[in-house]
């Protein structure tokens, strides 16, 4: 080898592993993020969903998982865990993906958000938009951003994005079409939310919120209405999209 030839590979391989340390750095020094998973009832198979979430979220930056699946399978139950007035405090950030349709109890869900009241974060996914709809009151559907009550046929719905300058939606192809899945019709968008991206109904042709942002007394709550089926969870873009969406709502 001619020696200028050394030269030039030993400074390449110099910039590579400064490079390398460079890319490398932030991420060895950072702290894992505290997330907390709350999950189960009715309709959806909860440990393959966690699974799939706490996996696949893992090449996106260090994460503390807690998973509470409890409650039973139907669409009746409580999570002890709310009982505590601190239940969310050791987390930076909580995911719902709770399924409690009749449960009814405004003390118990009052509990519940009192603690993002506070500031806690959060990510609502799928059956959370329907959990605790047998309440009058809004005090669940005030935090998600959205009111709904009833979902469309499962079908492959093509997501067109509103906002895709938004970090939750970084690397989110345009348009993207669902794996089968639900359509949750949305009946209000509440003021202090922002839809991301809607979906359009194959009943009633209208564009549906299936992606958005809520600022529930300033407190960031990252949601979408997908999440239905296992091909859903198994499509690295919806995974991608809980990624971002997560880390965005745990950024403040
Ligand atoms: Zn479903």
């Amino acid at each position: 080898m001619k020696p200028r030839l050394v030269v030039l590979l030993s400074l390449f391989a110099g910039v590579v592993s400064l490079a390398l340390a460079a890319d490398t750095a932030p991420a060895a020094a950072a702290k894992p993020l505290r997330a907390l998973l709350i999950t189960g009832g009715c309709c959806h198979d909860y440990d393959f969903q966690a699974k799939m979430l706490t996996e696949g979220l893992k090449p996106y930056g260090p994460i503390t998982w807690t998973i509470v699946n409890e409650g039973g399978k139907t669409t009746k139950g409580q999570i002890k865990l709310y009982e505590d007035p601190q239940w969310a405090k050791p987390y930076d950030v909580v995911v719902h993906n709770e399924c409690f349709a009749d449960t009814n109890d405004p003390a118990y869900v009052a509990k519940i958000v009192a603690a993002h009241r506070a500031g806690t974060p959060a990510v609502v996914i799928h059956c959370a938009m329907h959990t605790y709809r047998a309440m009058t009151e809004d005090t669940w559907r005030e935090f998600l951003g959205v009111t709904s009550r009833r979902h469309d046929h499962q079908s492959r719905y093509p997501v067109r994005p509103l906002d895709a300058a938004h970090p939750a939606l970084a690397g989110f192809p345009s348009p993207w079409v669902s794996p089968l899945d639900e359509l949750y019709v949305i009946d209000k968008l509440w003021p202090t939310a922002k839809a991301l991206a809607v979906a359009k109904s194959e009943k009633d042709g209208n564009d549906y919120a299936c992606i958005w942002t809520n600022s529930y007394h300033g407190t960031r709550v990252f949601g979408t209405t997908f999440g239905h089926s296992k091909e859903t969870w198994s499509d690295p873009t919806f995974i991608a999209l809980l990624a971002h969406g997560l880390h965005w709502a745990a950024g403040k």
